[in-house]
């Protein structure tokens, strides 16, 4: 099974308050400052969607979405740009993060252009128990090559006797029945989305 971020590292996922700001000059073999951050509201004020988000550490930040010129329209609230991907309680994620407006008493913003923002279906805090879980996922497997273990019993076999879950092709099954008790007792359903989420943006880590 392919590993899973550890979304609870202050290394690989920085607080708000340790970005650099968008005027440093980053030094190419630094950290990636990956920001991630559960949305908790909507603070849309101009014509730039403006979302509070709570950073790993649960301190608020703003984050600020640049919409292209063209598709904005002026004197509406967020240029009546769509956001309604930008849910409450659902992650964004910001590669390679800065600190943008900072000054005395200020502690600054991030603006990005709409487009580079990802959006995973859950909070932060789901984020780092997945990775926990699957940790212990990972501690309890045998260490056999191309075995993998049932999700819901723990039964190791070979790949090829198990199924993958088609949605997020992560886990692995000895049959239906597994399968579905995984789905609709353990979870499954709401983690299956977080990571096809996941691995779509961290392709390397998330297998
Ligand atoms: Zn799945
Ligand atoms: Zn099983």
């Amino acid at each position: 099974m392919p590993p899973f971020p550890d979304f609870s590292n202050p290394t690989l996922f920085p607080t708000f308050a340790s970005l650099p700001l968008a005027t440093d000059d980053v030094p190419p073999n630094s950290p990636p400052y990956n920001l991630i951050g559960t949305i908790s509201e909507n603070m849309t004020l101009s014509t730039s969607p403006t979302f509070i988000c709570k950073d790993p550490s649960n301190a608020p930040f703003a984050l600020t979405l640049r919409i292209p010129a063209s598709q904005v329209k002026q004197g509406v609230q967020g240029g009546g740009y769509d956001v309604s991907a930008f849910k409450k309680g659902f992650t964004v994620v910001v590669l390679n993060a800065r600190r943008s407006g900072v000054s005395e008493g200020k502690q600054g913003f991030v603006e990005v252009p709409v487009g580079e923002v990802k959006i995973i279906p859950g909070n932060v805090k789901k984020l780092i128990e997945i990775g926990e879980s699957r940790k212990e996922v990972e501690r309890k497997r045998g260490q056999v090559a191309g075995k993998e273990a049932c999700q819901a019993c723990g039964t190791e076999k070979e790949e090829q006797k198990l199924s993958r879950c088609k949605g997020c092709e992560s886990f692995w099954y000895c049959n239906k029945e597994c399968q579905t008790l995984d789905w609709n007792e353990r979870g499954h359903k709401s983690a299956c989305k977080v990571y096809r989420a996941v691995k779509a943006i961290f392709p390397e880590a998330a297998g």
